[in-house]
């Protein structure tokens, strides 16, 4: 098989290790004569791998022991609909709005209650995370909800607000253990897998315990996060094979050094792209240098007419999934923890060369 490099979004590329080791025990789980897939997942194999899963991932974000987490189902969309059923309690919540999953966020919580935007960036092209100073922010507020790293715009948050005690809600699918972060400024931090941690399918959630009280009674048996977290996220029958190669993740990535080890390589690999575009006139991205995401990072040739042609040539070169997506347009580069620099050193030079070809 010749080199390639995977730049998608998402469901995303994932550490090569950890799918030679999952195809290495895809017949016979540690000895036990089943695939993970066959497993029931209250026996004592799969409660074990379970088990291990989350002990690396709260070793891995040093999650505070009253933290809960959960590995739920529906992807990151669930709970833009669970969020509100579960903490709203009648009361006002307050969005921030820095790109098309956040602003989708507040789409889907309208229908559970008071939604009130605090701080929009969409009238300048969702370029920025508005400063913390200007969110209009409600002291009697359920909760604050953001996503803290824009998938399709390429925005990310560096620091977090002071929210007065109303608690933090972050959409993090798209950056979680890219960089180290301060678990018990939030509330609820919350992730699809597909992103950075494996395959679709499981949406991991880290809720602090007091916030387990607030739910209200509609709210579905197997979204109900206090319910999920006394039954292990066995209420129902969990995705059981995601979560095993989540887990097979976790173990590389702590094999990697951890967290901040990654980081390291994280910001080599975003330099290395965002110093290239700044230094050429073919390309170009938008997003103002101090909140540019290091996972996603879109960017757009001067001349559009050549997109078709870029992406060929990216394809014929082994560099895979590099269309923007539909509703930005352009191009955009994810460079999740399972992208090795050298994939990111291969878009460069041949963004060089077609930029040369084409000037
Ligand atoms: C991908 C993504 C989602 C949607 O995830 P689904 O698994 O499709 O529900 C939500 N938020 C962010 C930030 C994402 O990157």
């Amino acid at each position: 098989m010749t080199q390639i490099y995977n730049f998608s979004a998402g469901p995303a590329v994932l550490p090569k290790a950890v799918l030679q080791r999952a195809q290495a025990e895809m017949l016979d789980w540690h000895g036990s004569g089943m695939s993970v897939m066959e497993m029931s997942h209250r026996g004592k194999e799969f409660t074990a791998i379970l088990e291990k899963t989350e002990a690396d991932f709260r070793q891995l974000l040093a999650i505070p022991a009253n933290y809960k987490v959960l590995f739920l189902q529906g992807g990151a969309i669930a709970e833009n609909a669970m969020i509100p059923l579960n903490l709203l309690q009648g009361k006002a919540a307050d969005y921030v709005v820095t790109g098309a999953w956040s602003k989708r966020s507040v789409d889907d919580a309208r229908a559970y209650g008071d939604i009130r935007v605090a701080a929009n960036a969409e009238s300048s092209g969702f370029t920025h995370v508005p400063a913390f100073a200007d969110w209009q922010l409600n002291p009697d507020a359920a909760y604050v909800h953001y996503c803290t790293n824009e998938t399709i715009n390429g925005v990310e948050f560096v620091d977090v607000p002071d929210t007065h005690g109303v608690p933090i809600v972050a959409d993090m699918s798209s950056h979680i253990l890219s960089r180290p972060i301060d678990v018990s400024r939030y509330g609820v931090i919350y992730g699809g897998a597909q992103k950075n941690i494996g395959p679709a399918g499981l949406c991991l959630v880290i809720v602090r315990e007091d916030l387990l009280e607030r739910a209200s009674p509609l709210t579905p048996a197997v979204f109900h996060w206090k319910t999920q977290a006394e039954h292990q996220s066995m209420i129902n029958t969990p995705p059981t094979y995601s979560i095993y190669i989540a887990g097979l993740v976790f173990e590389w990535l702590l094999a990697q050094g951890g967290v901040a080890a990654i980081e390291q390589v994280n910001i080599a690999k975003a330099t290395l792209l965002y110093d290239y575009l700044d230094q050429t006139d073919f390309y170009y991205n938008p997003i103002e240098p101090a909140y540019r995401s290091r996972m996603n990072i879109p960017f757009r040739l001067r001349d559009e007419s050549l997109n078709d042609a870029f992406l060929k040539a990216a394809e014929a070169r082994g560099l895979l999934q590099l269309k923007g997506h539909r509703s930005v347009g352009g191009m955009r580069a994810s460079l999740y923890n399972a992208m090795p620099i050298e994939g990111v050193q291969a878009l460069v030079n041949f963004m060089q060369d077609f930029a040369n070809k084409n000037q």
